[in-house]
């Protein structure tokens, strides 16, 4: 059956979508440049284990969301990992902040997007670099990733200015010692330069091995984009001073150049006619919060609007 939809973006928002569209009968290919399924849900084999090196974790408030999240956990793919997160600020004491449960996943946050893909016809390691032939297409992307595939012509003009959301860097850091020597399970980190976040990997992911993975600001990560190596040096130095810590035995660094959405945008999906085609987007810069679970609602709803269409 030659496919009828083509979803560009195998992050959870694309694999939500598809999902939908397969589940009631409509042809789909889904295509990612990746090796692997996941997008910003990325895992990488470090030292023989997953570190989770884009997301950190992730909360639960739809039900929707909440019953996919249930199924994981029955089947132990996904653990409920803290509620309560250590604040850091140079000259104050250290807080402790509880907020909603924050989940991690045993074998990465990657491997949850895995399970969903499982079943459908995924295209990798594929670089889309034009919107692809298709009678209706899905961009699961962020917007300036998805605005690069869009024609140069005046029909997809409409389009093209809705997919108006700038995003911001961060580097990546992951750092291993041959013990723990520290006590949080997650760190806010409020106006240091360098880093904002810290997370203890073996922690959320529960082997408990000693690593930590800690999170530039964007304003760090802007000048090392085109050579993020060079930011290593100065992240585990600001990351040691932060925490106390030995030198590392080992380090790894990765960049995001599109890692959140500025701004706001309250819609749960673009869906526009342009051309002789359906063009439609999704993702976490489609609703309230950027974050997992708005991936997951944002490509269900469009999913399940494309199923009414064109059903
Ligand atoms: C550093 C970092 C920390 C984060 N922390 C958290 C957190 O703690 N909690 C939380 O809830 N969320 C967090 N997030 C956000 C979360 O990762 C995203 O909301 C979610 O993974 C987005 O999924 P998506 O499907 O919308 O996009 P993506 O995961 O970005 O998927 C887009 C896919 O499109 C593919 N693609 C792009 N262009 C092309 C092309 N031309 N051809 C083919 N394929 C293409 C990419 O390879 C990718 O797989 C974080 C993100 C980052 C980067």
């Amino acid at each position: 059956m030659e496919p009828s939809v083509v979803v560009v973006g195998a992050g959870l928002s694309g694999v939500a979508c598809a999902r939908e569209l397969a589940a009631a009968g409509v042809a789909v290919r889904l295509v990612d440049r990746g090796r692997r399924v996941g997008g910003r849900m990325a895992s990488r084999r470090l030292d023989g284990r997953p570190v989770d090196l884009g997301a950190s974790y992730f909360t639960v408030t739809d039900d929707g969301f909440g019953a996919v999240v249930t199924d994981w956990q029955r089947r132990g793919l996904a653990t409920p990992w803290t509620d309560t997160f250590t604040v850091l600020e140079a000259g104050a004491a250290p807080e402790t902040k509880t907020g909603p449960v924050r989940w991690g996943a045993p074998g990465g946050l990657r491997s949850l997007v895995e399970d969903l893909a499982d079943g459908l016809e995924v295209e990798l390691g594929s670089h889309v670099e034009a919107l692809p032939d298709a009678p209706t297409v899905v961009l699961a992307m962020p917007d300036p990733q998805a605005v690069r595939l869009l024609p140069d012509d005046p029909s997809f003009a409409a389009v093209r200015r809705r997919l108006d959301r700038d995003y911001e860097p961060v580097l990546a850091l992951s750092a291993r010692w041959p013990g723990r020597t520290w006590d949080l399970d997650g760190a806010f980190v409020n106006g240091d330069d360098t880093i904002a976040w810290v997370a203890d990997d073996g922690r959320r992911r529960g082997d408990d091995a000693p690593v930590l993975v800690a999170h530039s600001t964007p304003a760090f990560a802007q000048p090392h984009l085109d050579d993020p190596q060079a930011a290593a040096d100065p992240m585990t130095a600001a990351l040691r001073d932060l925490l106390g810590l030995d030198e590392p035995v080992e380090t790894y660094l990765h960049r995001w150049s599109i890692a959140r959405p500025t701004g706001e945008r309250e819609d749960p999906y673009l869906l526009e006619e342009a051309g002789d085609r359906l063009v439609a987007a999704c993702g976490d810069g489609w609703g309230p919060t950027s974050k997992v679970e708005t991936a997951w609602v944002s490509g269900s709803a469009l999913g399940r609007e494309l199923v009414r269409r064109l059903g």
